[in-house]
Formats: C-alpha cells, sequence, structure tokens
C-alpha cells in the first residue's frame, strides 16, 4: 500500500473530532486555521467557540471594531493573527463572496500558502496541498529527506513532493490526515513508530535517523531585552497606554516603562515605587523579555506622555493586553 493511501486509512480510524470539520463553511474553517497557526487545538478550540458565537458569519465580524476582537483573541497571542483576520473579514464582504480559490484566497489580508491551501481544500475540495511544520517532518522522515526546510530549494522541493502525493479525489481528507499524522503519530519528538502503520517503509526509522530530520540551516537568534513597568495607582486611577502602529502589541494596552517616565523627566518614581516582581520571563520569536514590575501611590498625580490615560483601577479589564501584560497585571492582583 503507498504512503497516501496508508495515511488516509489511519486518518480514518485516528483523525481528530473537531468542530470545524463538521462543516464546509469556509468563514468556520478559515477562522480555525488562523486560531491554529501559533496555538496548540486544546486551547485554540474554545477560542474558536468564542469567535463563532460573538460573530457567527464573516460580516458580523467586519462589524466589530478592531478593540473587541482584540479583545475577544486576549492570551492567543500573536496579535498580528487577530488584526489581520479583522481586516480580511473587511476584504471579504467588500467583495461580495468568499474568495474560492487558492490563488483567490492569498488576496486575503494574513492568508499565506499554507493557509489558503487548507481552506481551498477543505472548504471547496481544491486539489493543493498543505505544506507546515508537520508535513515538512513527516515527509523528511518517510522518505529521508535532509535537504534543509528553511531554503527555497527545500521549500520547493517539500511543496512539489506535498503536490505530487495528494490524491486527487480526496484533498480535504489527505490534507488533514498528514497534518493529524504529523501532530499525533509522528511527533517532533519521541515519535510513535512503534505503533505507526507506515515504519517499513519509512527511510528515517530504517536507518535511525529521526532525530536529525527534518533538517534547518539556520537558528533563529533570540535577544533578550530587560522591561521595567509600573503600577501607577492613584486615587482609584491607573496609568495606561495602547501601543501604536508597526508594533507586533499593536491595539493592546500596556502600563508605563520606566523609559516612558523619563522621557517626561520624572524619575520619582524610583524612590518611592515597590518592587513587585522581576525578571518574569516571556519568549518571543526573536527576543526574550525579562520584565520588572513596581508598584507606585504617588500622592499627587504624576504627569504622564500624552498618549496616556487614567483608567478607572476596576475597569482595567475591559482592554486587550499582551500575555506579558496580563501576567504583570495578576502579580498585582495576587500582591
Ligand atoms: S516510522 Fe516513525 S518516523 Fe517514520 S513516519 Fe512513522 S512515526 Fe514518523
Amino acid at each position: 500500500m503507498n504512503f497516501s493511501t496508508t495515511l488516509l486509512q489511519w486518518f480514518a480510524k485516528n483523525g481528530r473530532s473537531l468542530p470545524w470539520r463538521e462543516t464546509s463553511d469556509p468563514y468556520a474553517i478559515w477562522l480555525s486555521e488562523i486560531i491554529l497557526q501559533q496555538t496548540r487545538i486544546v486551547q485554540g478550540q474554545s477560542y474558536w467557540e468564542r469567535f463563532m458565537k460573538l460573530w457567527p458569519t464573516v460580516s458580523d465580524l467586519a462589524r466589530a471594531t478592531t478593540d473587541e476582537v482584540l479583545k475577544a483573541w486576549q492570551g492567543l497571542g500573536y496579535y498580528s493573527r487577530a488584526r489581520n483576520l479583522h481586516t480580511a473579514a473587511m476584504q471579504i464582504v467588500e467583495r461580495g463572496e468568499f474568495p474560492k480559490t487558492h490563488k483567490e484566497l492569498k488576496t486575503l489580508k494574513g492568508v499565506g500558502d499554507y493557509t489558503a491551501a487548507a481552506i481551498a481544500s477543505i472548504a471547496f475540495g481544491e486539489n493543493v496541498a498543505v505544506v507546515d511544520g508537520n508535513v515538512y517532518r513527516v515527509l523528511a522522515r518517510y522518505f529521508g529527506i535532509d535537504t534543509p526546510i528553511d531554503t527555497t530549494g527545500g521549500k520547493k522541493l517539500f511543496q512539489e513532493l506535498a503536490q505530487s502525493l495528494i490524491p486527487s479525489d480526496q484533498p480535504a481528507n489527505y490534507n488533514q490526515a498528514i497534518m493529524d499524522f504529523g501532530a499525533i503519530q509522528c511527533t517532533p519528538t519521541s515519535p510513535h513508530c512503534d505503533t505507526c502503520p507506515l515504519c517499513e517503509t519509512c527511510i528515517a526509522f530504517r536507518e535511525q535517523h529521526i532525530d536529525s530530520l527534518p533538517v534547518k540551516s539556520k537558528k533563529v537568534k533570540q535577544r533578550v531585552r530587560h522591561l521595567t513597568y509600573i503600577f501607577i495607582q492613584h486615587q482609584g486611577l491607573t496609568a495606561i497606554h495602547q501601543r501604536g502602529a508597526g508594533d507586533i502589541w499593536q491595539g493592546l494596552w500596556e502600563l508605563p516603562q520606566a523609559e516612558h517616565l523619563d522621557s517626561i523627566g520624572d524619575g520619582t518614581w524610583k524612590e518611592h515605587a515597590q518592587l513587585v516582581c522581576k525578571d518574569v520571563k516571556h519568549v518571543l520569536t526573536h527576543q526574550i523579555l525579562l520584565a520588572d514590575l513596581y508598584y507606585w501611590t504617588p500622592q499627587n498625580q504624576p504627569p504622564l506622555p500624552k498618549d496616556f490615560i487614567w483608567s478607572p483601577t476596576e475597569t482595567l479589564e475591559d482592554y486587550a493586553y499582551p500575555r506579558l501584560m496580563e501576567i504583570l497585571l495578576q502579580a498585582i492582583k495576587k500582591d
């Protein structure tokens, strides 16, 4: 039996039962794909359900405000996904219908090759293969390919191989099968080769190269950054501000940082503020953030840079924050 047929049989027995797999609504499928881009299914499912409840159709989502969408997204991270989702919903409403082909889908904000292939095959039955981390791993191991997956040549090779394997009568099942197989059976560490239906013909298994495949040519370098936040509490009010454009946390809210207060020449917090927590670690793709948090109750309301507001402390939870800020606000609550 060949690779694709075995995979489809495996999927029939082991495929995950997920709510967005019970519909052919492209909006529901698109939403699931965007949420699951950098999120595990266990966590993503409740967000998918929340979005479908708040905004059951793409027109409903297009009518929401960016702040509402960011708030509903809070806790998932990689907030550009939420902003792009909202922009793409408006693009779809403007064009009058949901794009149906891989090519058309790629014109939507935040929809790249992988997501377009997933929606086109699952919602519209287009014969186009998905290639993501799971697919790279399964193909690299099964076919014993050591070409680095992060090179132009490697990407082309894997894309062509994936496309050559997809059975034209079952593109949706096949794509979902290989994604599930990578997530459940051929996992990044400790794959379940002993129960794998492909093990007899898997090259990595035969040659004991599983741990070295797939190959990456370069590692992402992470820069360490130290941040100092100050929770200023004055007569039931707390200072916050919204991050501006061109920023990974664009549109989200945060407490003032030491540099904001320093920028207006106010260093008085340093003499009176209490340290709440130190070196709270938050890892992003290219940076490791280490954040300190201080608590300051000044006698007089201090001046703030112009884009800050004073919010009643009790309504702070109404704003959307990046994950790091959520952790720091929890620490304040506990303190
Ligand atoms: S035998 Fe192991 S490495 Fe090969 S496809 Fe199966 S799970 Fe992956």
